[in-house]
């Protein structure tokens, strides 16, 4: 059984952008991720200090803009219209989810889609469903980078996605449709999930419930990519129960899987009108 260690992949990727870097430092040009955190979210604050972590790493910039939780729409549109007219930001990562009272499209969609580093403005969307656009949101590019690395076929392969997230479950299917996958998605009406998910070659678990996936969802030899992440008492869950590993061929640990190739795909959307 195949263990698809995050960090092997976010090193392959911080590698293949490091000569990128290197001549963007010396033509003098600076990148500067800006990070949008509005209210408490411990999930938000901990990728946040990931991310700003790393890019320090990778000598980049990063700016963030710390809003109340009870901030109005209006105070968020002006912060990101502020972000969107500043010449030195490279790029804007709002962190979801955004307190339930804003409206998080309205707002998604207000971010210039030149800096938008997670395909959330409905041209990058557009962009995205409509070609082979190279650019899709980070977790989504984090699952195919992963799936890639370890050389897990697609072509012709049942892949069942478990969510139907603009962030993740959307997106990564129609990246999964463009190397030939047969993509089933699933979400919370969906009847017999089990049954569907019994029929995949490989699972993607993008539901955001802790060990939803238990091993009799599952058929022997499959595929497991787990997106979740989810804080139960003072450990890090996945989507899926960690019996299921015993009947995977691979599967992405939680922590130490996508995660960790995520916060690498943010920066090379940092980098991407410069690719
Ligand atoms: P989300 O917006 O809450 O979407 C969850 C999806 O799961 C929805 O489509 C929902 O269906 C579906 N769902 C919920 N309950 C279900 C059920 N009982 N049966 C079947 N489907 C169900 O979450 P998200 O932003 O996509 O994130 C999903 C997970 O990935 C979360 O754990 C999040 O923390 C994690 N995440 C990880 C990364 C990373 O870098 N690894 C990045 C982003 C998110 P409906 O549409 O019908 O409501």
């Amino acid at each position: 059984m195949l263990l698809m260690k995050g960090k092997d992949v976010a090193d392959q990727v911080k590698a293949n952008i490091s000569d990128k870097l290197s001549q963007l430092k010396n033509q003098n040009i600076t990148l500067t991720l800006a990070i949008l955190l509005v209210g408490d979210d411990p999930a938000s604050h901990v990728y946040t200090n990931r991310l700003e972590k790393l890019a320090q790493s990778l000598g980049l910039q990063t700016k963030v803009l710390r809003l109340a939780a009870t901030s109005d729409n209006k105070a968020v549109l002006d912060c990101l219209e502020t972000l969107n007219q500043d010449p030195t930001i490279t790029g804007i990562l709002p962190m979801m989810p955004l307190p339930k009272h804003l409206d998080s499209q309205l707002i998604a969609n207000s971010i210039a889609p030149a800096k938008d580093l997670d395909c959330l403005n409905n041209e990058n969307i557009g962009k995205l469903y409509g070609s082979n656009y190279p650019w899709a949101p980070c977790t989504p590019r984090a699952v195919m980078e992963t799936l890639k690395f370890y050389n897990i076929a697609l072509e012709g392969k049942h892949v069942v996605v478990i969510g139907r997230s603009n962030v993740v479950g959307k997106p990564v299917a129609n990246l999964l449709l463009n190397q030939n996958a047969t993509v089933t998605i699933c979400h919370s009406r969906t009847q017999n999930l089990a049954a569907l998910t019994r029929q995949a070659d490989i699972i993607v678990a993008a539901v955001g419930i802790a060990e939803f996936v238990k091993p009799d969802m599952v058929k022997a030899g499959v595929v497991i990519v787990d997106v979740g992440i989810n804080q139960v008492a003072d450990k890090l869950l996945g989507d899926v129960q960690a019996d299921v590993q015993a009947l995977a061929s691979a599967f992405t640990p939680v922590p130490g899987g996508i995660g960790t190739v995520s916060t690498s795909m943010v920066i090379q959307a940092l980098l991407k009108n410069y690719l």
